[in-house]
């Protein structure tokens, strides 16, 4: 059949290009060390940065919230899927970020991904000369949520602020929206978030900063990276996934009420689907309590710990590290091939390692994405610092 024969041609050329990823089914819950094919792996390849993907309260509490809530929403949350625990979900997340924001106020989304989408499109759904501008290195998300929009986006280059502020500049747009990744989901590097809500206030344009990196891991309350900088600003549109460090998943956006009531009304990804499972806020509120508590100061002062052992026992040569302070740990290898071979050499070793080639990064900076966890020991991290060096090496 000609159809599937060109999707067939397609997958080739794209395994001639060692661009074909294949999935590993994994037996055990999420941890620093994971059950894979009847092995047993020490990884360093999830974004559970504090550990609470399988801690016990946060699964007592999801067990408790489908005793009280039962399994599924039903609905979409503007018909009857909204229930009285994404309610209290969304007052406790104004909370946690509202010392940041103007009026606080939360929706909580199913995933970041879909967040990211009704943001976009909500913030320009009443403008068609609106304009974006968008930071090049942000996540996919973000770049479909300017799709979606259909309004015009410039892309500046990475932490380029003369480039964008010629752009902002530039602009008669009456809505503009600059868009970043906080923490950059594949360097590990923080976007310069002070000067660009200066730029913002100053050209009168939101800031939509997507934190999935930073909430729960930046910041002394774990309360994300406008805490890291201690911003404030009626200007910024707070997104923060809850699957990462907050260890359950969905999402949420915090802003403005007036932003959120505009989100509630316009956004099509939030309006067309149905709600999340409400065990699921329920869980949440649980792991929103330990991560503002001691164990989440404790489990951070981990994770920073680990991060400086691995910064001062990194020794390469050929390879390149990026200069980053947060859990994310990108060793540079440039070309697909060798660093499939370098990834699947530790998975012999009995270390899994995310190997990243692209689209997702750049063509000749494919790259081994290690992530630490406060689920790490500090021997965790040294048994992948002396494979990585020697592996270097041959
Ligand atoms: C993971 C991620 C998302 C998507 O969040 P999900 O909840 O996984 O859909 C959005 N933005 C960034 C920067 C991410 O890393």
């Amino acid at each position: 059949m000609e159809l599937l024969n060109r999707l067939h041609q397609q997958l080739q050329a794209l395994d001639d290009k060692q661009l074909i990823r294949k999935r590993r089914t994994v037996d055990s819950p999420c941890g620093p060390r994971v059950t894979v094919d009847g092995r047993e792996l020490l990884a360093f390849c999830s974004n559970d940065y504090l550990g609470l993907a399988n801690h016990r309260k946060i699964k007592l509490a999801l067990q408790e919230g489908a005793a009280i809530y039962g399994v599924g929403s039903g609905a979409s949350h503007l018909i009857s899927g909204h229930g009285r625990a994404h309610a209290m979900l969304e007052e406790r997340l104004a909370q946690f970020v509202g010392d940041q924001l103007e009026a606080p106020r939360a929706i909580s989304f199913c995933t970041g991904y879909m967040a990211n989408l009704a943001v976009i499109a909500g913030l320009t759904a009443h403008d068609r000369d609106a304009e974006i501008f968008s930071e090049e290195l942000n996540h996919a998300s973000l770049i479909d949520g300017a799709r979606l929009a259909r309004v015009k986006t410039h892309v500046y280059p990475h932490a380029d602020l003369p480039a964008l502020e010629t752009l902002l500049k530039a602009s008669h747009a009456a809505t503009k929206v600059v868009v970043t990744d906080s923490v950059f989901s594949m360097d590990g590097n923080l976007a310069p978030l002070p000067r660009l809500l200066a730029l913002c206030e100053q050209y009168g344009a939101w800031l939509v900063v997507d934190d999935a990196h930073g909430f729960g891991t930046l910041g002394a309350n774990g309360h994300g990276a406008l805490e890291h900088f201690n911003l404030r600003s009626p200007y910024l549109v707070y997104m923060g996934t809850l699957g990462k460090a907050a260890g359950v998943g969905g999402a949420f956006v915090a802003a403005h009420e007036t932003v959120i009531e505009t989100l509630i009304q316009k956004a099509r990804p939030y309006i067309f689907t149905t709600a999340a499972a409400p065990a699921m806020a329920h869980a949440l509120l649980t792991s929103l309590d330990l991560l503002e508590g001691d164990e989440g100061a404790t489990r951070r002062a981990h994770l920073q710990a680990l991060v400086a052992q691995w910064n001062h026992g990194l020794r390469l040569q050929r390879w390149r590290r990026l200069p980053s302070a947060t859990a994310i740990q990108p060793v540079i290898i440039g070309d697909n091939a060798e660093t499939m071979r370098a990834g699947a050499a530790l998975f012999e070793q009995g270390l899994w390692v995310g190997a990243i080639r692209p689209p997702t990064v750049a063509p000749g900076s494919a790259r081994l994405r290690v992530t630490l966890s406060a689920g790490h020991t500090r021997q965790d991290v040294s048994t992948l610092i002396t494979a990585l060096n020697a592996l270097e090496r041959t």
